[in-house]
């Protein structure tokens, strides 16, 4: 086991900057995800953590130990790549073996310690065929016991499962979660899939164009998140815009109004002026009459029927629109396109941004 610390380390690719400024600590045996769409420099973060790169500005620490110039095969990881890497023409067996004999682990060691790794992975039944004539799940299995029979202490994976049908990927991850939890390996994966990343991480950091927008668990990043990258990029987010204020110091709450029609709410900050209010489809309640005097009137645009639930595209009586995701009712009790109805956004559960949506005030 091993921490991980970045100290504002930033890597360049010519002028641009790959991972501006990342600084921030892995802890030991932390499961710890890497997440952005692509390009926001989550592979060079990991690469650089395997010493395929290196860094032009900052320090890399394992644990105390500095590894700005300690090479790969010095730093004792594991690695998983998104293509498996495996050998074609050797047997299951000779592929997760071969880490060890380059390392000239004794034949009996390398025997038990391959069949203990091939087991974790449920392989062990197929340790003499060959990987080429095996399914996707099969060699990514093959590769990830390959990785873990040398006992690194460090796991890094790079989309180790974006080559996988999506059945498969959901039964992977949670396979791979359990073997981290049982083999308490600190492991760091990259992935663009946020769903992925809120299903199997202690930790997310989440990375646009090179810079660590937010790192929390991953309710907090669901939750609360700190910007509206962030709140966009996990989950979907509607976006009104509303206003803040007058602030009163004493409560350190203010009016939070969206069409005239306004609640107290807790700010973290003093604000006042216009925000951006961001609230998942599912905290925005939807109905054809009026339960209470804080909902707005708007109009419903879009019905989708998505089997348990129903997603309904609203027009707000000032232009805006939003969406409202709410469970499945008897179909004669289903709102309908051109409808007048009354909307509750639960601004209890929403996020306030400043009006660019460059920082949460809420
Ligand atoms: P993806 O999910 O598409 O792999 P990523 O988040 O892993 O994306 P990186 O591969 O780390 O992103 O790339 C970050 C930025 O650095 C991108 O703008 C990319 O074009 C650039 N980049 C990456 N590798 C190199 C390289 N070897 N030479 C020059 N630029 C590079």
């Amino acid at each position: 086991m091993q921490s991980v610390t970045f100290e504002h380390v930033t890597k360049y690719f010519g002028q641009s900057k790959a991972v501006n400024d990342a600084h921030f600590k892995i802890e030991e045996g932390e499961f710890f995800t890497l997440l952005g769409p692509s390009g926001c420099g989550k592979t060079t973060l990991l690469r650089t953590i395997a010493g395929f790169y290196k860094q032009e500005e900052g320090n890399l620490y394992f644990g105390e130990r500095l590894m700005n110039d300690v090479p790969t095969h010095n730093r004792d990881i594991g690695m998983v790549f998104q293509n498996y890497a495996i050998f074609p023409h050797m047997t299951v067996f000779e592929n997760v073996a071969y880490g060890l004999r380059a390392r000239k682990v004794n034949k009996k060691e390398i025997e038990e310690r391959v069949m203990e790794a091939l087991e974790m992975v449920e392989l062990g039944h197929l340790r003499d065929r060959a990987p080429s004539n095996m399914s996707g799940g099969q060699q990514q299995r093959i590769a990830l016991a390959r990785a873990i029979v040398i006992r690194p202490s460090l796991l890094l994976m790079d989309e180790p499962l974006s080559n996988l049908d999506a059945k498969l990927r959901i039964k992977m991850r949670s396979d791979i979660r359990k073997l981290q939890k049982d083999l308490n390996i600190t492991t760091i994966y990259v992935t663009h899939d946020q769903e992925e990343a809120l299903a199997v991480s202690d930790r997310i950091a989440v990375l646009s164009e090179g810079r660590v927008q937010q790192i929390g668990l991953p309710h907090e990043i669901y939750s609360y998140p700190s910007n509206r990258f962030v709140a966009n990029f996990i989950g979907t987010s509607n976006f009104v815009r509303g206003t803040s204020g007058p602030y009163s110091a004493a409560t350190g709450s203010a009016q939070i109004g969206v069409q005239g029609v306004s609640k107290t709410m807790k700010l973290a900050a003093a604000y006042e002026g216009e925000v951006l209010i961001s609230v998942r489809p599912e905290n925005v309640g939807v109905a054809v009459q009026r339960g209470h005097e804080e909902e707005l009137p708007g109009e419903i645009e879009t019905v989708t029927f998505l089997g348990e639930k129903v997603s309904y595209g609203i027009r707000l009586a000032d232009g805006q629109r939003l969406e409202a995701s709410v469970h499945s009712v008897e179909p004669r009790r289903m709102l309908r396109e051109k409808m007048s109805v009354f909307v509750d956004l639960r601004l209890d559960r929403a996020v306030i941004f400043d009006e660019t949506g460059k920082e949460a005030v809420y």
